[in-house]
Order: C-alpha cells, then sequence, then structure tokens
C-alpha cells in the first residue's frame, strides 16, 4: 500500500507498506488518500492526523518538522456515530455479521445493495480512518466484476446461488445450518465460516511448502450443497462428473463439489477434515505447472499431502480417495505414526518403490498410511525441496530422475532413510 498526502504537505510519498504483497490478490491493493490534514480540521480530524503522527508518518519527510505533541484534552476526542472505528455498518444487514465480509471479496448476501455498493460497510462522514480509507471504495469498484464472474454458476442452476469470492476461491454454500461447538450457525455466517477456513489452508499450505501465490492462476471452485438432486447436477455440470457424495476436477480447472447431509457428515469437525483433505488435492493439483498427480503414477504425494493436512489440524485421517467417496472405510483408527511405526520396526509393509508407482485409486489403506508418511518425513527434512519435487513431478519428469535431481537420493536410499526417521521420532502409541 503507498500512502499519499495531499494538501499543505505537498504530494509526500511516504512509501509505506509494501508495494505488492504477493499474497494478496490484486483487488486488495488500494491508495489511501488523506486530504487537508493541516489548517481547517475538526477535531475528530485531527485524531485521524494524530493517529498517523503516533505511526511515525510523518518523521519520513524531510521537510517536516517533528510534530508538536497535541493538547491532552484532545486525545479524549472521540467518533461517536462509528464509535472511532471509521465506518459503519450497512442497516440493510444484519449488522452483526457485517464484519465477515472483511475476510471475502465478494459476497452474495450483501452484493447489489445500493446502500453500501455491495460491502456491508459505509464511510464514516464524521471521520476518517486510514485503515478504511479507500479500501472500501476500491472493494465497492470490483464488485461487478466479481459478480460477473459468479454469475454463470446461477445461470447453470438456474436460480442465484449463494457464494462468495475469495482471493485464492469460489464458495458456492448451500448448506442453511450447521451445529458448530454445540452452537446452530445459519447460512450466511457458515459460508464465512467456511470460506476463512479455506483461505487459511490455502496459506498454510503456501507457506509450508514455501510456495508462492503467484503459482495460482485461478481461484478454487467449492461447492457445498444439501440436496441430493443439487449435488448431482452440480457435480455433472461444475466437475464434469456426476457423483452423488462428492468428487473433485483437478488441475488447470479445479472444483471439488460435495453433498452435506445427515448421511454424509456427522458434525462440523468432519465435514472440515473433508474439506481440507479435498481442497489440498485442489491446490497441489492446481499449482503451476498444473496437472493432478493421482493419474500419472504419483497417488503417494496426491493422497500422502491431503492425508498430511488432516494429521496436520487433527491428528487424525479418516478421508479417503476412490472412484466413489467411502466414508465408512478407517484404517486403524485414522492415528497413523503409531500404526507406520509398528508397520517398519515389523518390517511388514510393501516397499516405498512399489508405492511410489501407483495411481491414487490403486493405493491400499495401509499405502495411504505410508503415503502419509513419506510426505511428512520429506516436509519435516526439507518443505522446499519436496515443493520442488512435486513441482517436477506434475512436470511428468520420470519420478526416479526426480527424486535423484532434488533430494540427491535413490528410492531405495530414500526409503532407509524414511525407517530410520520414522523408528525415531513417531511414537509407538
Ligand atoms: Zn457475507
Ligand atoms: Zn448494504
Ligand atoms: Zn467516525
Ligand atoms: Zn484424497
Amino acid at each position: 500500500m503507498r500512502l499519499r498526502v495531499d494538501g499543505e504537505l505537498g504530494a509526500v510519498d511516504f512509501g509505506v507498506g509494501t508495494p505488492e504483497d504477493p499474497a494478496m490478490p490484486r483487488e486488495f491493493g488500494f491508495e489511501a488518500r488523506v486530504r487537508g490534514l493541516r489548517g481547517g480540521l475538526s477535531p475528530r480530524r485531527r485524531l485521524a492526523t494524530s493517529w498517523l503522527l503516533a505511526l511515525g508518518l510523518f518523521s519520513a519527510s524531510p521537510r517536516q518538522e517533528a510534530p508538536k505533541q497535541e493538547p491532552k484534552d484532545e486525545t479524549f476526542v472521540r467518533c461517536i456515530p462509528c464509535k472511532n472505528v471509521g465506518r459503519l455498518p450497512c442497516a440493510a444487514h444484519n449488522k452483526a455479521e457485517m464484519h465477515l465480509e472483511d475476510d471475502v471479496l465478494w459476497c452474495s448476501t450483501v452484493a447489489g445493495c445500493a446502500t453500501c455498493g455491495g460491502t456491508g460497510w459505509l464511510d464514516c462522514a464524521d471521520c476518517e480512518n486510514l485503515r478504511w480509507l479507500g479500501g472500501l471504495a476500491t472493494k465497492r469498484s470490483r464488485q461487478d466484476g466479481l459478480k460477473q464472474a459468479g454469475e454463470r454458476f446461477d445461470t447453470e442452476m438456474k436460480r442465484p446461488l449463494r457464494k462468495v469470492m475469495t482471493p485464492h476461491f469460489v464458495l458456492v454454500w448451500e448448506v442453511d445450518e450447521l451445529k458448530v461447538d454445540k452452537r446452530a450457525v445459519k447460512h450466511h455466517e457458515l459460508m464465512h465460516l467456511y470460506a476463512t477456513r479455506l483461505e487459511k489452508l490455502f496459506d498454510d499450505y503456501t507457506s509450508v511448502l514455501q510456495a508462492s501465490p503467484r503459482e495460482f492462476k485461478e481461484r478454487l471452485q467449492v461447492f457445498v450443497w444439501s440436496k441430493a438432486a443439487d449435488q448431482n447436477e452440480g457435480s455433472t455440470r461444475f466437475a464434469g462428473q456426476h457423483s452423488s457424495r462428492g468428487v473433485k476436477l483437478l488441475g488447470g480447472l479445479a472444483v471439488y463439489s460435495l453433498l452435506v447431509d445427515r448421511t454424509t457428515f456427522r458434525d462440523d469437525e468432519a465435514l472440515h477434515r473433508n474439506v481440507v483433505h479435498n481442497v489440498a488435492h485442489l491446490i497441489l493439483s492446481h499449482q503451476n505447472p498444473s496437472q493432478w498427480l493421482g493419474n500419472v503414477k504419483c497417488g503417494w504425494v496426491d493422497e500422502g499431502l491431503a492425508h498430511w493436512f488432516e494429521e496436520r489440524y487433527w491428528g487424525l485421517c479418516d478421508n479417503y480417495c476412490y472412484e466413489e467417496q467411502n466414508t465408512n472405510v478407517d484404517f486403524k483408527g485414522g492415528k497413523w505414526k503409531p500404526v507406520v511405526r509398528r508397520m517398519v520396526a515389523e518390517n511388514d509393509l510393501p516397499s516405498m518403490s512399489d508405492v511410489m508407482q501407483r495411481n491414487t485409486d490403486g493405493l491400499t489403506l495401509p499405502m495411504h498410511a505410508l503415503s502419509f508418511s513419506y510426505v511428512d518425513y520429506l516436509i519435516a527434512a526439507d518443505a522446499a525441496k519436496f515443493n520442488a519435487l512435486c513441482r517436477e513431478l506434475r512436470k511428468r519428469t520420470e519420478p526416479r530422475e526426480a527424486l535423484k535431481k532434488h533430494l540427491g537420493v535413490s528410492a531405495l536410499e530414500l526409503e532407509e532413510r524414511w525407517k530410520a526417521w520414522v523408528l525415531a521420532t513417531y511414537p509407538a502409541r
């Protein structure tokens, strides 16, 4: 963000902040302008000025004397309408939920509102807060483009769908209510909760693997339906394959469509874990160069990394990808570290070279656990190298060659190191 201060100070460019945070999409970039900082300031505007002073921004200007201390009583000036926030929630919507809008770029709940321009907020006319200056206007100006991007989903389903857009996702959310931590949460808040979870996962993925957000070209699409008929139709229309429970399209266009009803998930945590597992597949497959690894004999990376995120957050893996997802499958209760340790200690396991030449649908249950553990080892050893290996495999480089190039080992050597690491680090129970 660049901050410019016009008026008597001249156009002083303080150049604060980063020019282009790669983690932020273009939609979040804006230029804040503060006008008339000196002379004729209302007490409220002076508050904004002192806020600037507190940040030490003026000291960046060579032309500016060190500012004099503001008289003491002025620090108690308050903006009553907005309680010093600098903006007000739009009265056309549920006020308590408007803070949720800050985490998304576009939301169907507030979209098209003439009062707030689809942002959920109005600038406070009585004060200015740098945090919101320009941001709301920029968000408003980008609403039309984002609306158009989402309209084709409505057209396909012949009705307006509930949806949000975030920097890296489009989330269509058609579930009315779910219990989250014993509280019944309604669709708008729920949709935002899941949108936030998706972005968190994306953030975690890119920071763990030291990948750049620029390696992802399109928004990943997640459709959550509550009616079987919608899942049937939505999966066919958007993921290109019919599935009654859940199905993914992977690669250059990455889509996950799933049904959430009493028959599919026992609670919010189970759903969240399923979404994490499957969206990890989406992220990995879409990352440049886009390629699903699950059908080019690298199922171990595909499943291993998806399980790794389940294990990272819950210490539990209970999602498996078969042709048709089967939520009743279980391998040793899903707590895999002790299971893998036992397999290694008893030498009762398929070889790494066997596991590493299968597609996702060719992995047996023990192989899912081993795939998780290979990924666990490679991330622990050097996550950036693992990321480079994944990229190489997505380029369709021969796996043996890719291992040699990025890890400097053969599958046999890698297997010996991995086994030693498992025995040294995994708990026995
Ligand atoms: Zn919203
Ligand atoms: Zn509004
Ligand atoms: Zn105000
Ligand atoms: Zn999977």
